[in-house]
């Protein structure tokens, strides 16, 4: 058995019950195959044994009190995965689908997306199980308090900064900044995603999908083409699905839909972004009411969000949450390009239909690295206590983004897998850490 089999199937012995994480890092051992079967001095090194093995993972206790005066219990994860080229880097997601593994699987994916950034950013991931729907402004302000409580201890400026997440947005992160602050005296950037008025950047809240969508133009124009004319279906109704239809409409495609967890909305119109906004960021609606004023839209219950016909898919919700079939309807109806927004939203299955379909696929550590590249400007900004214009920031995103593009894309082209994103993404963000993890020894 080569090295990278043996290290996988120790990781899945080691590690049982931690599906997600088994899944991405068998798309990235797979794929950086290549890079370690030429130097056999990362095998001496135990160089893949120590990157599959978290730093440090911390599990705590959350006790709170809901507006009914019950006491109630959720479970808090940091894991501190790998420090190798800067301080840990990474959201907090706080969903009750949250367990160890998906926490897992989330940080190793940031160890290289961050580097791919080209910023100094090490890889980190936390959250929680608690659902902040239905909970009332005071009941996220007491969990949000209780989880900072214990983990201000762990997190530090020059050390771990969170940010935010599914689940974890402006109100999220401000509830936590200020617990952080009054436990600890510091007026400093341990968290990203903060509001304006304390320390935030702007083009934060929009980065992600601003990100993504210069990410995927990028990748078109290198074909000769372009989002302008297009029509766009995009999965999710949150941070990132909300600002990348933005930007995609902004460069004249035509976006059709957004989902939630209930259901997606079909609007051949193309979407009202500015109504899903207060929607969803306001009102903390559903997205079954936007027939309400929409009446030419459908709203469809449940899944099928890939079955509407598209040049160019975007799916920014969760992870898996497009498998093989859906793949296979997106080819059979013509799409040309996928940009993942949400992480590790394609089973392997299906990304396996796109790149045999000739589906140009952007894969989620490199296209949606803009959320992340963005909160290290903030770190700047915070160190310099600066606050940069909204050009200067966008302008700075999308440099960030065209030079991914350009990374991912020579990286698979010398490894002789031209146009794999996936293998390209995964090898140029690779290389930087493993570098770095060789030259500081066995730590
Ligand atoms: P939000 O919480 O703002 O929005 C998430 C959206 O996805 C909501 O519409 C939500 O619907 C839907 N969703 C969540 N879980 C599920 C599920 N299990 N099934 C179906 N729909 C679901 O999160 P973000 O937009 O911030 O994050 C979306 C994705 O992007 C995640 O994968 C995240 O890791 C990734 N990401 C986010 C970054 C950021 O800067 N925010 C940076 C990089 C990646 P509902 O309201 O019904 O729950």
């Amino acid at each position: 058995m080569g090295y990278v089999d043996r290290v996988l199937t120790e990781l899945i012995a080691k590690n049982p019950a931690q599906p997600e994480f088994h899944q991405a890092a068998t798309e990235v051992l797979n794929t950086i195959k290549p890079v370690i079967e030429a130097d056999s001095s990362y095998e001496k090194a135990a160089l893949l044994e120590r990157l599959v093995e978290p730093e440090r993972q911390i599990m705590f206790r959350v006790p709170w009190i809901d507006d009914n005066g019950n006491v109630q219990v959720n479970r808090g994860f940091r894991v501190q995965f790998n420090s190798a080229i800067g301080p840990y880097k990474g959201g907090l997601r706080f969903h009750p689908s949250v367990n160890l593994g998906i926490i897992k699987f989330l940080g190793f994916e940031q160890i290289f997306k961050n580097s791919l950034t080209g910023l100094p950013i090490g890889g980190g991931k936390g959250g929680s199980d608690f659902d902040p729907k239905g909970k009332s402004d005071n009941e996220v302000m007491r969990f949000c308090q209780s989880f900072m409580t214990e983990l201000y201890r762990h997190i530090g400026a020059d050390t771990d900064v969170p940010a935010g997440d599914i689940g974890v947005g402006g109100r999220e992160v401000g509830y936590m900044y200020g617990q952080y602050k009054r436990i600890t005296g510091l007026y400093e950037g341990v968290l990203t995603g903060k509001g304006l008025t304390f320390g935030g950047s702007l083009v934060r809240t929009e980065a992600t999908g601003y990100g993504l969508v210069y990410l995927v133009e990028q990748m078109l124009n290198d074909k000769g083409m372009s989002f302008k004319g297009k029509t766009v279906v995009i999965s999710g109704a949150g941070n990132v699905a909300v600002y990348a239809a933005e930007k995609a409409t902004q460069l004249g495609a035509k976006v059709v839909s957004f989902s939630d967890s209930n259901g997606y909305v079909y609007d051949k119109d193309g979407v009202d972004i500015e109504y899903v906004k207060d929607l969803k960021f306001v009102r903390r609606g559903r997205l079954a009411e936007y027939t309400q004023k929409h009446s030419n839209a459908e709203y469809h219950e449940g899944k099928g969000v890939w079955n509407i016909k598209c040049d160019i898919a975007l799916p920014c919700a969760t992870q898996n949450e497009l498998n093989e079939a859906d793949a296979k309807a997106l080819v059979a109806n013509g799409c040309i390009a996928v940009g993942e927004g949400a992480n590790m939203p394609s089973t392997l299955e299906a990304i396996d239909v796109f790149l045999k379909g000739g589906v140009l696929f952007a894969p989620a550590k490199a296209a949606n690295a803009g959320g992340v590249a963005t909160s290290a400007l903030e770190m700047s900004q915070n160190s310099e206590r600066l606050s940069w214009t909204f050009d200067e920031v966008d302008a700075k995103l999308k440099g960030i983004m065209i030079n991914i593009c350009k990374e991912m894309t020579e990286q698979a082209a010398l490894y002789g897998m031209k146009d794999n994103f996936v293998a390209g993404a995964n090898i140029a963000g690779f290389k930087k850490v493993a570098e770095a993890m060789m030259a500081q020894g066995i730590v």
